[in-house]
């Protein structure tokens, strides 16, 4: 890194307002070090604090709705004898109501000294869910910060603490934005690296999608996921371009119609030849059973679902009822892709690019391999601040 960086977003941190002392220590600790035996000589009690980040992305990135160089984001760190966890959660204009102001508040009013320790993680959750509605993403700052504590006590990463297998680990697509045809075939260089390309359509002129996928498919035979964030607005239109992507080689689709329209969604679920998949109409657990029959399968984020906990949760239900999992994400660092990345084994298709888009992580975490995610040994979610 990025000290630099890091340095410069720490000052508008402060310069933003956040409560003295939170998060100070975020930049110096580099290793959590053994901890072998401390469960059993633990004390004390949680301390949590939080920093509003902003990070800055490689290219401006479009999709459905929005466009971006920017994107804000937030830091939590939850100490418990002597020991930090870390947590983050992306604050994408999706999420409305959720921006730096608003998050700080939120997790202003989060008091952990009433829990004896991170291990009431169950306790601790329902408590920070049921402060206030929504907040996802925030309340998905602190699910990560708890996990990568109780790794970090237990001494062991948070996928084996799942009883997960790491090299299960599927490969990450890479994503390509709606752009230009010259800025798509200049963003098609930096996706060598990658196995599965997901590009972004539902752009407002069906011909530019159409543009996308043959630039795509003129530079490379490799698998396409696609995923429409609702921009096609009818489901005649939607089947269409679903076979149209199909027969150039997409594997799914995600949400290609606006978030309520069930019966619509059913009917092109019914007739369309790959696997569709849906993102903004999954939010949280009690989605899942309702979308039975109207898509094959969901797309998991923590921001949406507010972390790990219930992201389990919804891999269990949908695995109860035969629905398929993809696992998603935001624009984050490596602090929140890392922790995204840990129930990746678990799921058919991963999206955790996050962190390659943008040039000031300010986290060491998971690796990328030949396109595959690599999950490694640290303790907790395997992400450490640079
Ligand atoms: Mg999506």
């Amino acid at each position: 890194m990025n000290r630099r960086n890091f340095i410069r977003l720490s000052a508008a941190a402060a310069g933003a307002g956040v409560a003295a002392g939170s998060l100070g220590s975020l930049g110096t600790l580099t290793s959590c070090g053994s901890t072998a035996g401390r469960k059993k000589t633990r004390s004390g009690r949680m301390k949590l604090s939080f920093k509003p980040i902003m990070l800055q992305m490689k290219h401006v990135f479009n999709i459905s709705g929005f466009s971006s160089s920017e994107r804000p984001s937030v830091l939590v760190e939850i100490t418990y004898d002597g020991i930090t966890g870390y947590g983050e959660g992306g604050l994408p204009p999706y999420l409305i109501g959720q921006n730096h102001e608003t998050v700080q508040q939120f997790l202003s009013k989060i008091d952990l000294e009433q829990f004896s320790d991170p291990f009431q993680l169950d306790d601790i959750l329902t408590y920070v869910d049921n402060i206030a509605p929504g907040f996802t993403s925030p309340k998905s700052a602190v699910d990560i910060a708890l996990h990568d504590l109780i790794g970090k006590l237990l001494d062991v990463p948070t996928w084996q603490m799942f009883g997960y297998t790491a090299e299960k680990a599927p490969d990450t697509a890479y994503t390509i934005g709606i752009d230009t045809e010259e800025m798509i075939r200049k963003k098609m260089l930096e996706t060598e690296p990658y196995n599965i390309i997901k590009v972004k359509l539902g752009a407002p002129d069906i011909e530019a999608d159409k543009m996308l996928i043959n630039t795509v498919r003129s530079m490379t035979d490799k698998p396409i996921v696609a995923d429409a964030n609702m921009g096609w607005k009818n489901k005649h239109l939607a089947l269409e371009m679903i076979h149209w992507i199909a027969e150039r080689g997409a594997l799914m689709i995600e949400q290609p119609l606006p978030v309520n329209v069930f019966d619509d969604m059913a009917w092109i679920t019914e007739r369309s030849p790959i696997p569709t998949y849906g993102d903004e109409s999954c939010q949280r657990l009690q989605d899942v059973p309702r979308l039975q029959g109207i898509f094959h399968g969901i797309n998991i984020k923590l921001i949406k679902c507010t972390g790990l906990y219930e992201a389990r949760k919804m891999i269990s239900t949908a695995e109860a009822v035969g629905m398929k999992v993809m696992l998603g994400c935001t624009t984050e660092t490596s602090c929140g892709i890392s922790a995204a990345a840990q129930v990746t084994p678990k799921v058919d298709f991963a999206d955790v690019d996050g962190n390659l888009l943008i040039s000031n992580d300010m986290f060491d975490g998971i690796k990328i391999v030949d396109g595959k995610i690599i999950l490694n040994n640290r303790p907790g979610i395997g992400a450490i601040p640079l």
